[in-house]
């Protein structure tokens, strides 16, 4: 099979297969055309795609001859190209315009951030890869905007406490930015919806704050549920009450196909320290402050709130490695040993990424959602 790498859109760092991906699948029997440049933003460069056994090629070329496209970006999916196969994270729930388009051009399309949260699908799960990567470098970049120490220092000058840090949604991201602040020396408290969550945040030695009475999400595959009014009014008390006292907050929560919960107002912000930092990694989705801004760093009451969804990408080598892993192990359940895609819809991995193909929505969560 002929498969291409896409040079992702100017904005994005990442690209979706580095050179010692690319090199495994050549070792499997396939060929790969890698659009010039793909790489160079991920440090990986057109002569480590040919030292692989990778071809250099033009977009056109890949759109008009590869068997299959992998891709990062909605926008890798071009309106003009027809009957091909593309693998992608396209956020197709978030961007509903396009799966109608895929429809008229007939082309098969997968979209690996509707895998299923089940255990098979782990090693696959590019949602979890550049969750963990985002929750990392938040953690990361509010220590380097923070105008003050994040561990406790016992100086010849004089003690410092240590930075008070509020998580907000315990996920993939924000277990790892937990996990980054313990071992960057802050002190850390953290909500989240899920009672799952508690364990997982009290094993990095950070304070769990229940509030009583959250939706059942034991059924939602792992994701959260909307809440109700009034348990939204006392969790939004409880943020308050912890707010005040934080120093830097980093913001994950969501809730799949959504908009993000708001869960800071303005007049917590108000009530907040002045040189606090927020990180918000909802911003794509809404954020989960009232004064996110996706992409921009607004300021407001000395305090800094950063909307940003995309952190990963600012990591792009790791990025791309894990990003690329993921859809290696993707293909090896995709391809079968003939070297030909197997389409086995009674496979839930398989149901649950395929959105369209010979014409027909395919994934039920799309279809759930009246796409
Ligand atoms: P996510 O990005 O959808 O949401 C981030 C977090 O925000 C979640 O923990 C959610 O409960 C929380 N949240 C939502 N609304 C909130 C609110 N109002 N207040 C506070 N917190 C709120 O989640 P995710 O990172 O994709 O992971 C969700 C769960 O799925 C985790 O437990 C994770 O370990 C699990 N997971 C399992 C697998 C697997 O088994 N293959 C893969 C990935 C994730």
């Amino acid at each position: 099979m002929v498969i291409g790498i896409l040079k992702e859109p100017f904005f994005e760092t990442r690209v979706s297969l580095l050179a010692v991906e690319a090199a495994a699948l050549i070792k499997s029997g396939h060929t790969i055309w890698v659009e010039q440049g793909a790489g160079s933003k991920s440090f990986c460069l057109d002569d480590d795609y040919k030292a692989s056994g990778a071809e250099i090629k033009s977009r056109a070329d890949i759109f008009d001859g590869a068997d299959m496209v992998l891709g990062i970006h909605y926008k890798d999916v071009p309106g003009s190209v027809k009957n091909k196969v593309f693998i992608g994270f396209y956020q197709p729930i978030y961007h509903p315009e396009v799966v109608d388009e895929w429809l008229q051009q007939n082309n098969t399309v997968f979209s690996l951030d509707m895998l299923p949260r089940t255990t098979r699908a782990q090693s696959m799960d590019v949602l979890s890869s550049q969750s963990n990567i985002a929750g990392y470098k938040a953690a990361v970049l509010a220590a380097s905007l923070y105008p003050r120490y994040f561990p406790m220092m016992m100086t010849a000058a004089g003690s410092i406490p240590p930075v008070k840090i509020l998580i907000l949604g315990a996920g993939v991201a924000g277990l790892q930015a937990v996990a980054t602040c313990r071992r960057l020396g802050a002190v850390v408290e953290v909500f989240d919806t899920r009672a799952a969550a508690k364990e997982e945040v009290l094993s990095l030695g950070a304070k769990f704050v229940e509030v009583e009475g959250a939706a059942d999400a034991s059924k939602a595959g792992g994701y959260a549920v909307t809440q109700t009014e009034d348990f939204q009014q006392r969790q939004k008390q409880k943020i308050a009450d912890s707010i005040k006292k934080a120093d830097v907050v980093i913001t994950t929560a969501q809730i799949f196909g959504k908009k993000a919960p708001v869960l800071i107002t303005t007049e917590m912000i108000e009530n907040m320290k002045a040189g606090s930092v927020i990180i918000d990694l909802a911003a794509a989705t809404g954020g989960n402050s009232e004064l996110t801004k996706d992409n921009e760093t607004v300021v407001h009451h000395h305090v800094s709130i950063i909307g940003n969804s995309n952190l990963a990408a600012s990591m792009p080598s790791d990025a791309s490695r894990a990003y690329g892993r993921n859809m290696l192990n993707f293909l090896k359940l995709l391809i079968n040993k003939e070297g030909s895609i197997d389409l086995n819809l009674e496979d839930d991995i398989i149901n649950s990424t395929c959105i369209t193909n010979d014409g027909k929505v395919i994934s039920k969560i799309i279809n759930a959602n009246q796409i």
